[in-house]
């Protein structure tokens, strides 16, 4: 996660837990809601002495969490392929108390503004038992997130086959086909655009294939729908004809990459499926070993295409 993004997370979190170490060694983790402000974590509780008071009292190092889980989702054919959309964000540094009494109320003011509603007949800004609570500042040295994004429909098991069980019969045999890596190439596959300048390799059988039936494939194939692969980013390379590859973006992060010198499609890239890259199953020199698994995009399918194969059809969510 970049910068911009932990900062929106923080911004957005609803309560966090901040750790601290007490003298004796023991560490000490208590949630509190908090306002993020200025680049700054502000926390508060009451004045009466405890843990955390002691514990910043001795001058403390803190580390303060903030998640946001999402939704359980398969990727592989066995339940240990499954996985968890979430975001978290770590903030590390020191934390200290806040003494000035300007400070205390601009915590609450923002506290107010992050949790309270205003209620017509009390005033604002005014808080009589400002001195009956402690209010804590931690500024952050280092902060830490990480964000595993829901994938669409057509990205999670079943619709894509990302099965990481390489002992299970079935699960392997497409690896094992790779040989051992003493041949000129260890790529499972290669491809080339039409004119042949440009040419790829793929180091691992495709995670899925599907036809695309979205106004943007049919446009650029110039074709009914375009037949695609799904393969790991990290497997994929373009081997010759780098310089002649250009690129259109067809949408916001997304861009379409084609040979410039014949037109030949050749693969997608999309950044919120940075992991993967769609390839145009056309341009495949090879049997890739599988075929078609569903029909993506099949609101924008043309008119005079009928689909009578039988496989899953998704009206809209697309993965190339
Ligand atoms: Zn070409
Ligand atoms: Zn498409």
């Amino acid at each position: 996660m970049d910068a911009e993004g932990a900062d929106a997370a923080l911004a957005r979190g609803y309560a966090g837990r901040l750790a601290t170490t007490g003298p004796d060694g023991w560490p000490y983790v208590v949630p509190l809601l908090y306002v993020w402000h200025d680049g700054i974590v502000y926390v508060h509780n009451s004045r009466a002495d405890g843990h955390l008071s002691r514990n910043i009292g001795s001058g403390c190092r803190a580390c303060f969490l903030v998640d946001e889980p999402g939704s359980v989702y398969g990727y592989g054919r066995f339940d240990c392929d499954t996985s968890l959309s979430y975001s978290s964000v770590m903030v590390f540094g020191s934390v200290e108390r806040v003494t000035s009494e300007e400070a205390k109320v601009s915590f609450c003011d923002e506290l107010m503004r992050k949790y309270g509603s205003r209620i017509e007949g009390r005033p604002a800004h005014v808080y009589p038992r400002l001195g009956d609570i402690s209010v804590y500042a931690l500024r952050p040295e280092r902060i830490s997130g990480k964000k595993i994004p829901l994938p669409a429909p057509s990205a999670q098991w079943p619709a894509i086959d990302r099965t990481r069980s390489p002992k299970v019969p079935g699960a392997s045999e497409r690896r094992d086909a790779r040989g051992d890596g003493s041949g000129p190439s260890r790529a499972a596959l290669t491809g080339s655009c039409m004119c042949g300048h440009v040419r790829y390799e793929i180091d691992e059988p495709p995670l899925a294939m599907y036809h695309c039936h979205c106004s943007v494939c049919r446009a650029a194939s110039g074709a009914g729908f375009a037949t695609n692969i799904a393969v790991a980013a990290s497997r994929f390379r373009v081997v010759a004809g780098s310089e002649a590859l250009q690129a259109h973006v067809s949408s916001v992060g997304k861009r379409r990459h084609f040979c410039g010198r014949c037109g030949s499609p050749i693969y997608s890239h999309a950044e919120a499926t940075s992991q993967l890259v769609s390839v145009r199953s056309g341009t495949l020199h090879q049997d890739p070993g599988i075929t078609p698994r569903f029909h993506t995009h099949v609101d924008s399918k043309a008119p005079w295409t009928v689909i009578s194969d039988g496989l899953p059809q998704y009206p809209n969510a697309c993965t190339d």
